[in-house]
């Protein structure tokens, strides 16, 4: 009983402090003010300074919504500024119904792209626009927005201005991918160079899936035959680079030996060529062996005694080559 009585004691005690503040007077000569203000007051002796929301002079502490004053809009919780509230706020600002970016409390006029527990929001000066579709930008990147809100499933290259340059803009997770790369969209699949489509490349460009015959910055994926990029030249079918190709090709009146996808012009050995049905083999000039271009050993003959010749079985056999033992030419 005794316990009891102690602690409806300091229960009283709280409430006492609690109505002595929440019914404090603000000083006289801001009485009659309603806005946000610094109010001050003492409480035990110690003067404490808040910014509030005052309504005649009184402190509005069943308020939570915006308001203002000089320095700008203001989002009250409880009737206090706390300076710390970030957020994406429905309410009224500037006579405007919406939602509204705060961070610290205050309403940010800006352009960007904010979160709420609902999401991320294209905020246009300070307003969610749920109406805008397309790109928008925050100190984290570019975004894709649907309805105002980003799209973290989106995947596509789309059309859009990005810090000030218009094109075609390689979207994943619903970012801006600022990648060199090859990706696609409803019109096919395109040459991305620093996120976005270059429409004047033509030749080679890898992503993950190889390495692809890219014309007008489209990949052309009836293409078959040689292109080349700064590791050589290759042969393309269906516009992909065919590492697993071994043999002859000609390509716009060129011949080239292909061995493991990469081209090289077909040579010559010095005593002349007398043609072998175009087939050609590839010749070891340590070893002295021959191969038909589709042996796995082409792969590892050093370029220094790589060679390659149209001559006949019988003539290099005849010049000092031995027929490989595993491809048997
Ligand atoms: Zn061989």
């Amino acid at each position: 009983m005794k316990k009891l009585k102690a602690l409806m004691l300091v229960f009283a005690m709280v409430l006492g402090t609690f109505f002595f503040v929440s019914s404090k007077e603000i000083d006289a000569a801001t009485d009659s003010r309603s806005g946000v203000y610094k109010a001050s007051y003492t409480v035990n002796g110690k003067t404490t300074s808040e910014w509030c929301y005052l309504v005649k002079g009184k402190v509005q502490y069943g308020y939570n919504g915006f308001a203002q004053n000089e320095n700008g809009w203001w989002y009250i919780e409880k009737g206090k500024v706390t300076f710390k509230k970030n957020d994406v706020i429905k309410g009224k600002v500037k006579g405007q119904d919406g939602w509204w970016f705060v961070k610290g409390s205050k309403v940010q006029f800006v352009n960007s792209v904010e979160k709420n527990s609902n999401g991320w929001w294209c905020i246009q000066n300070g307003k969610v626009n749920f109406n805008f579709n397309g790109l928008a930008k925050n100190s984290n990147g570019w975004w894709y927005c649907k309805g105002g809100k980003v799209d973290f499933n989106k995947k596509d290259v789309i059309k859009g201005t990005v810090n000030g340059t218009d094109g075609w803009w390689y979207v994943s997770g619903g970012k801006v991918q600022f990648v060199n790369s090859v990706e696609k969209n409803s019109n096919g699949w395109w040459c991305i160079q620093n996120g976005k489509v270059n429409f004047s490349f033509t030749g080679l460009a890898k992503n993950s899936n190889g390495y692809w015959y890219c014309k007008g910055g489209k990949v052309d994926f009836g293409f078959n035959g040689i292109a080349s990029n700064e590791y050589g030249s290759w042969y393309c079918r269906g516009g992909k680079v065919d590492f697993s190709y071994n043999g002859n090709i000609t390509f716009n009146g060129v011949k080239y030996n292909v061995v493991n996808g990469k081209a090289s012009k077909a040579a010559t050995i010095s005593t002349g060529s007398t043609g072998n049905g175009g087939e050609g083999y590839v010749l070891n000039t340590n070893t002295m062996r021959f191969h038909y271009p589709s042996c796995r050993s082409c792969s590892e003959i050093s370029k220094k005694n790589y060679s390659t010749s149209n001559k006949t079985r019988d003539e290099l056999i005849k010049a000092g080559f031995t027929p490989c033992g595993n491809c048997r030419p």
